[in-house]
């Protein structure tokens, strides 16, 4: 039965699982390490259940992650029920969501509107990856070193490497099992960190060299011309928003990166609700961290914008 406001239990959705046969697995576009973290924990966990199971996006896995799923398919194949892992909206899917729906909608994003079947959805979990993990645990399924490995990578990136305020006792405690389980965190270390280029360093260079403070705000723009000059891509561009957060006394940091249909914005904050910014703008997220995209609009435009929209919510003097 679709319950479309206050979700499922873990038990009703492991109970669920169970009476799958074919299976595909989604997430969101832009795929970050919980997104495919906990795509292939699911993927595991699926297979040992017994269903024939299959990990499909229309986007290329990031490099870094790659070794999580090494046999994507790029389309959702037919007969297949779809289970879309951490993604709050059903349009931001990695494969188009066929009418019939999603069966199962995992998700730790409290703007999450229950558009699946079912609907595992727990906000205060740091990493989807943290809910597949306890289905785990509900279905009495033992993790192996391959499943801890992908959990870990969920909760790991997500928390930014176990430093931000979504972190909970259960977390280390899971992180605990998880090593128990034959995760050595030096090697996922090296796997997800370690496999750069110059030009990603360049971009990153490039994207921190062009930020600009105002007040307690940080806004970063990088644009195609940076790209073309370093060889680094938006998304490459997108690993310095932590370094923007480095800068004492800021409330809220922005990364405005030009994409091909206009400015994709990445929002993260210690104290301000930049989920409700991001929606404004048409996009969403966490209270902490929020994203959205602006269809042809440049990045200079993007930042004069939000200026305008951090105007009384932090302190814009310009002290550049
Ligand atoms: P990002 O800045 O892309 O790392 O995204 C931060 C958070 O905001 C993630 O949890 C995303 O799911 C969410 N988010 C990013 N872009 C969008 C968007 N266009 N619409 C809705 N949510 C978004
Ligand atoms: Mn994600
Ligand atoms: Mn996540």
């Amino acid at each position: 039965m679709t319950t479309r406001t206050t979700g499922n239990a873990i038990s009703e959705v492991a109970e669920f699982l169970k009476t799958l046969d074919r299976v595909a697995i989604t997430t969101h576009v832009g795929a970050d390490g919980d997104a495919i973290g906990a795509s292939s924990a699911l993927l595991r966990l699926m297979r040992t259940l017994g269903a024939e199971a299959v990990f499909c996006h229309a986007e290329e896995i990031p490099n870094y992650l790659q070794w999580l799923i090494p046999d994507a398919l790029r389309e959702l194949p037919l007969d297949h029920d779809l289970l879309v892992v951490d993604t709050s909206r059903s349009d931001r899917a990695g494969v188009e969501i066929p009418n019939s729906g999603a069966r199962l909608n995992l998700d730790h994003h409290e703007d999450n509107p229950f558009y699946a079947e079912f609907n595992l959805v727990k906000p205060r979990a740091a990493a989807s990856a943290e809910i597949v993990a306890e289905l785990y645990t509900e279905l009495g399924v033992a993790l192996d070193k391959s499943s801890a490995e992908a959990i870990y990578t969920g909760v790991r990136t997500d928390t930014g490497g176990f430093r931000f305020r979504n972190i909970s006792p259960e977390v280390h405690e899971l992180v605990a099992e998880l090593l128990r389980a034959g995760v050595v965190p030096a090697e996922v270390d090296d796997r997800i960190n370690r496999t750069g280029t110059i030009q990603q360093l360049n971009i990153v260079g490039a994207t921190l060299a062009n930020a600009i403070q105002y007040g307690d705000a940080i806004i970063a723009t990088v644009d195609k011309d940076d790209y073309e000059r370093t060889g680094g891509t938006e998304l490459d561009s997108k690993e310095s928003i932590d370094a923007l957060r480095t800068v004492s006394g800021v409330d809220v940091v922005a990364h405005l990166r030009e994409v091909p249909q206009g400015t994709k914005g990445s929002l993260r904050s210690e104290t301000v609700d930049v989920g409700e910014i991001a929606r404004r703008f048409g996009g969403g997220g966490h209270k902490l961290a929020a994203g959205y995209t602006r269809p042809g609009m440049r990045p200079d435009e993007a930042r004069k914008e939000l200026l305008e929209n951090l105007e009384g919510v932090v302190n814009l003097r310009d002290v550049r």
